[in-house]
């Protein structure tokens, strides 16, 4: 460990590597790519997260398509070193310690960024304390304000204590908004001002330290808790009336706490940028389009192509518009190598054979209601109808949410569709989806399926891990899609481009209608007949949407934007 790093980035989950299964879905997988690319460009950070001993879960399916749910059990001793400074904060008016393991990502360029996993689970707390950090999004929302202040809080603390100077904030979602009310204590005391008459003072001091980057693009979305409960968990740390006046007279909403109390703020892309402003009027909100880690989302086949052509690619992904030097039949090569692995590894873990000949397409995210997995079999005739004009096999994955009864249910509808038109078309569930998986899919499959209710999707990101590996995309017209999308040329979108008042919705319907249209009549006969315009929209993916859409250059952009503001 060394305290150098000047920018601390806070984030309730961390996905860096399937070992360390603290991270649920997309905002994770984020976090841990931008601690790679920063490892890259050797930027001066350090990020703060929870230890997470219980993991999210892990997924079995049976076989009604029923999740479920077990306790991941994993040892942090294995790949972390636990660190001897312990620090305190008040919960419910008791003090709960805390420790951090400290956890080293290396860049195959030289740089190094530390990781800290905050851990309640020390000797001197209760039973009851000791499992603050166990589960990532468990529990009640009494437990999950536990979490947030041991991050929040007991994050601020523990750099402290472990001797950083910390210039910027950066606050991945809301989640560790709390850290602002510690900042403003700190800066109380140090000037010993009264509350009531310099409140506004020290809040220009905290956000001048603070950036704060929101990923939900819709008000139920937001963390939010009840005063009382705040009372009684938190204590009145600060006056109430303060907090309310920073966090939301009703409830304390984090989302606000942290725009109140940050000079920088940003959405994950351009139109997400352009929502979070319609939600909340009056603060200048700023767009900073996601990326992905490149070196981790290209498959191993891909990285010996772009070895091969384009030296450097993968510290530097701007390189990768050069790819049309790279002959079609290398590019198809690598293509039907990941393909055969992926088909591979299906046989394996479900038993069922698919064919490496046949056109696939892959569909892996977060189950919940708004990511419509099942809108292919909108109309399950007409889909049937679809597949007869050349063959399709279809790979689904993702978790839901433990309490989300609609999303487990989609689960359950599509592992009944599999078996009612197993005849027709293969299509396989594969469980528990983690990084190892999802790194075989969007590099395995031929087209990369993506269907959210409007405008749901901040930005996604598996569509981008697609696009490195010459995988292209088919999607609503939504999130990074719109910044990625040329209709015919990267690929291909689903429904009505975007208008300015997303609000107005789109029937389920006709977004099935226009995925049915472009199947039967685009992408199924392009596949089977027209192998060199295939390969063309192969290597524009990688040319026109892998050399941007990367953590790299979207570090870069924080960097420039936020941080050194
Ligand atoms: C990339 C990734 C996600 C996020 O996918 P989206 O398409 O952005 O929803 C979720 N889970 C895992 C394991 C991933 O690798």
């Amino acid at each position: 460990m060394n305290n150098e790093a000047a920018i601390a980035y806070f984030s309730m989950e961390i996905g860096l590597s399937n070992d360390i299964p603290t991270y649920s879905g997309g905002l994770g997988i984020l976090a841990g790519d931008t601690i790679k690319s920063s490892a890259d460009l050797e930027i001066p950070i350090v990020a703060v997260t929870l230890i997470s001993k219980k993991g999210f879960f892990s997924q079995d399916i049976n076989n009604e398509g029923k999740q479920i749910e077990h306790a991941v059990d994993w040892d942090p001793s294995r790949f972390m070193v636990r660190l001897p400074k312990k620090v305190e904060v008040q919960v419910e008016g008791r003090s709960v310690f805390l420790q951090a393991w400290c956890y080293t990502v290396r860049s195959i360029a030289g740089g190094e960024v530390d990781v800290l996993y905050l851990d309640t689970d020390v000797e001197e707390n209760t039973k009851e304390d000791r499992e603050i950090t166990d589960v990532l999004y468990g529990g009640d929302m009494q437990y999950r304000l536990k979490q947030e202040i041991i991050l929040g809080i007991g994050g601020v603390r523990m750099l402290r204590a472990l001797g950083y100077h910390i210039k910027k904030y950066h606050m991945n979602e809301g989640h560790a908004s709390l850290l602002t009310l510690e900042l403003l204590l700190l800066y109380k005391r140090d000037v010993e001002s009264v509350w009531d008459e310099n409140w506004i003072w020290d809040a220009d001091r905290v956000k001048d330290l603070c950036v704060f980057t929101t990923h939900t693009p819709i008000e139920a979305g937001h963390d939010r808790f009840s005063y009382d409960l705040v009372q009684k968990v938190l204590g009145e740390i600060i006056p109430l009336e303060v907090l309310k006046r920073f966090g939301g007279k009703q409830y304390l909403n984090m989302t606000l706490l942290a725009l109140n109390l940050s000079n920088y703020v940003n959405g994950v892309a351009k139109k997400h940028g352009e929502v979070s402003k319609n939600l909340f009027p009056g603060y200048e909100i700023h767009a900073i389009t996601n990326g992905v880690h490149s070196f981790t989302w290209t498959c191993e086949s891909f990285k010996r192509l772009y070895d091969k052509y384009i030296p450097g690619w993968a510290n530097e992904p701007e390189l990768l518009v050069r790819t049309e030097i790279i002959p079609d039949e290398e590019v198809w090569e690598a293509h039907i190598q990941a393909k055969s692995e992926l088909v591979d590894y299906v046989k394996k873990v479900t038993d069922i054979k698919m064919s490496p000949d046949v056109l696939t397409i892959g569909f892996a995210r977060r189950f919940t209601s708004y990511k419509r997995a099942d809108l292919m079999f909108f109309d399950l005739k007409r889909f049937l109808k679809v597949c007869e004009k050349g063959r399709v096999q279809i790979i689904y994955s993702g978790k839901a949410h433990p309490k989300d009864t609609p999303g487990k249910d989609i689960i359950k509808k599509i592992v009944e569709i599999a078996k009612a038109i197993n005849d027709n078309v293969t299509i396989v569930f594969i469980k528990n989806y983690c990084i190892e998986v999802a790194l075989k899919l969007v590099s395995g499959v031929d087209i990369w399926l993506n269907t959210p209710l409007r405008p749901r999707e901040a930005s996604g990101t598996s569509g981008m891990k697609a696009v490195h590996n010459g995988v292209i995309n088919f999607s609503i017209l939504d999130g990074w899609w719109i910044e990625g999308h040329i209709e015919g040329v990267t690929g291909w979108s689903i429904g009505p481009k975007p208008v300015e008042s997303s609000l107005i919705p789109v029937s389920d319907a006709t977004d099935a209608e226009d995925l049915y249209y472009k199947l039967e009549n685009l992408i199924i006969p392009m596949y089977y007949n027209d192998r060199g315009q295939w390969i063309r929209v192969m290597k524009n993916s990688i040319s026109k949407l892998a050399y941007y859409f990367n953590t790299n250059r979207m570090m870069r952009r924080y960097v420039t934007e936020a941080y050194l503001r």
